[in-house]
């Protein structure tokens, strides 16, 4: 039987080979492991095993989980990978240490006066929908180049990449490379996108982050 520890040290060693193959330096892609819907105690042997770079997508859910787990092991860093709701925003810059689902003015100001009453700058990503799905947040692409300027000039936000999540039935290369493209024109380093099943190919296209959920904690029971 393979363990959580198991797989994420597949999953590392992929991340590895798929930076070598593609002529990235050795350790410059960071494994997001993506504990939603898995109890703190499920989470603890993923920490033991030296992981300390996680994702969540529910405000609720993380600020719950964390705190103990933050008690027992130290230099966690939490990403919040899913929408975000501008009155969750207070909680949100409480728990979260990276934020990557910036996608509408609202929840930019909401975060920027949360980070400074908190004194908390929190580096963010702005979510781009790539696919122009209408179900699914982020911001559409022609749209980016003048969102990033108003969260960087008008807000003040630290804005340090941008993420997406390419639709379920098309191949993500088309994606990974349209994100990347808009980022390198605003000036911005940082590419948030790959999960279990293709995290792989988004190294290929330049990913700084990758988000792995179930190829480390195993498939997900929302019931
Ligand atoms: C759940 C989730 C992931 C991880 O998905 P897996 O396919 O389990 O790796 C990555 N990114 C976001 C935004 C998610 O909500």
């Amino acid at each position: 039987m393979t363990t959580a520890a198991d797989r994420l040290a597949s999953v590392q060693a992929d991340i590895r080979d798929a930076e070598a193959e593609n002529g990235r330096e050795t350790g410059s892609v960071t494994l997001i492991a993506v504990s939603k819907t898995f109890e703190a105690e499920e989470i603890r042997p993923v920490l033991e095993a030296g992981q300390l770079v996680f994702g969540e997508n529910r405000v609720q859910e993380a600020m719950h989980k964390w705190p103990g787990l933050r008690e027992d092991f130290a230099g966690i860093e939490l990403h919040l990978i899913g929408p975000l709701q501008s009155n969750k925003a207070k909680e949100a810059v409480a728990t979260f240490d990276v934020i990557h689902t910036v996608d509408r003015p609202k929840i930019a100001k909401a975060l920027k006066a949360e980070m400074d009453k908190q004194d908390r700058q929190l580096p963010c990503f702005i979510q781009v929908n790539t696919g122009e799905e209408p179900q699914k947040a982020g911001i559409p692409p022609k749209e980016v180049d003048a969102f990033v300027a108003y969260c960087r000039e008008e807000v003040g936000l630290p804005i340090i990449g941008l993420m997406c999540i390419p639709p379920v039935e098309e191949a993500p290369g088309e994606h990974f490379a349209l994100l990347e493209k808009i980022a390198r024109r605003n000036g911005l380093e940082q590419l948030s996108m790959g999960m279990s099943a293709d995290y792989a190919v988004a190294v290929g296209f330049g990913a700084t982050h990758v988000r792995v959920g179930s190829a480390i904690f195993g498939s997900r029971d929302y019931a």
